[in-house]
């Protein structure tokens, strides 16, 4: 199927669920008519902006996970939001983003006299070593060159980690999305995190919901939800990012339900004890876009583990 039909084809799928949701009373029916809205701005899109035309904002097909990294999931966002992070997916490659982990890594350039180059710099505090890894296999002879005769260098970083961790809470946001459509996503609490997945410097949410598990949790990738302990009941989203050579990274990433204070629950995770347990099930196999039955299963589940 070509990008046009495909993007046709979630168009008529996010249309039949917005219809679903309308069958409640607190949606406005002629608000909503034939639109169907962007799962990050909100903005309201029509039939007719599956097209780009001129310099208006138009609906894409955004890959979750980036396709660089593998992502295969297909969501429609609309322009401005597919490239809110383009310039931060490839960070997610050398990232590795673990609160537990001992190991930091900054984007950085090192100046010697007029000439820069970009690097990744490795803070290890396990081994106490600070390593710099050039952006351009060239350039270290190049780099040696520059600093000959002066013997020295500069180095400047940048601290993009924050900006990561949001993109990882997008990712999981778009693909809990893409498993339960409007009726999850769509609850006041929720704007908390679009609000933080828009302002990806700002601190809106104290984290970004990414949890390690080391008790031997060996879940696949998919949603699940988090049954106990009771004061972390959310949905767990688990997705890889591959990188090039085939190695991956498996992330874990907390939503909570919409019933719940979401600014709070973010507080809360970053408290969470090492060596928490988690009990976590499965979601059926259900069509949780088109059957009217499973619209808002997923914030039922949730809330049956909250009593
Ligand atoms: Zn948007």
């Amino acid at each position: 199927m070509g990008k046009a039909k495909r993007k046709l084809h979630l168009f008529k799928l996010y249309r039949k669920n917005i219809e679903l949701l309308c069958e409640n009373p607190r949606y406005n029916r002629d608000v909503l008519k034939d639109i169907i809205i962007c799962p990050i701005c909100f903005h309201t899109f029509k039939e007719s902006d599956i097209k780009r035309s001129g310099d208006k904002n138009y609906l894409t097909i955004e890959h979750v996970p980036p396709q660089y990294l593998g992502g295969r999931t297909e969501v429609l966002t609309c322009y401005k939001c597919n490239n809110l992070f383009s310039e931060f997916d490839k960070e997610l490659v050398y990232v590795p983003h673990r609160q537990d982990s001992t190991v930091v890594n900054w984007r950085a350039k090192l100046k010697a006299g007029e000439d820069k180059f970009g690097a990744i710099t490795e803070f290890d505090f396990n081994t106490n070593t600070i390593k710099f890894t050039l952006s351009n296999n060239d350039d270290l002879t190049k780099f040696i060159e520059s600093f000959k005769g002066k013997n020295q260098f500069n180095f400047e970083v940048k601290d993009k980690t924050k900006a990561v961790g949001t993109n990882l809470l997008k990712i999981a946001y778009l693909l809990a999305f893409h498993k339960f459509g409007y009726g999850l996503i769509m609850q006041p609490q929720y704007n908390f995190i679009r609000a933080q997945i828009q302002s990806p410097y700002e601190t809106i949410l104290d984290n970004h919901g990414v949890v390690h598990f080391n008790d031997g949790l060996d879940l696949p990738d998919g949603v699940y939800v988090v049954k106990q302990p009771k004061e972390f009941v959310s949905l767990l989203v688990r997705f890889r990012l591959t990188k090039q050579d085939g190695t991956a990274n498996v992330y874990s990433v907390h939503l909570p339900s919409p019933a719940v204070d979401v600014v709070g629950f973010y507080k809360r995770l970053s408290t969470i004890p090492k060596g928490v347990k988690y009990v976590v099930a499965n979601f059926d196999d259900l069509d949780y876009w088109s059957d009217r039955t499973q619209a808002y299963a997923a914030i039922h589940e949730m809330n049956h583990y909250l009593q």
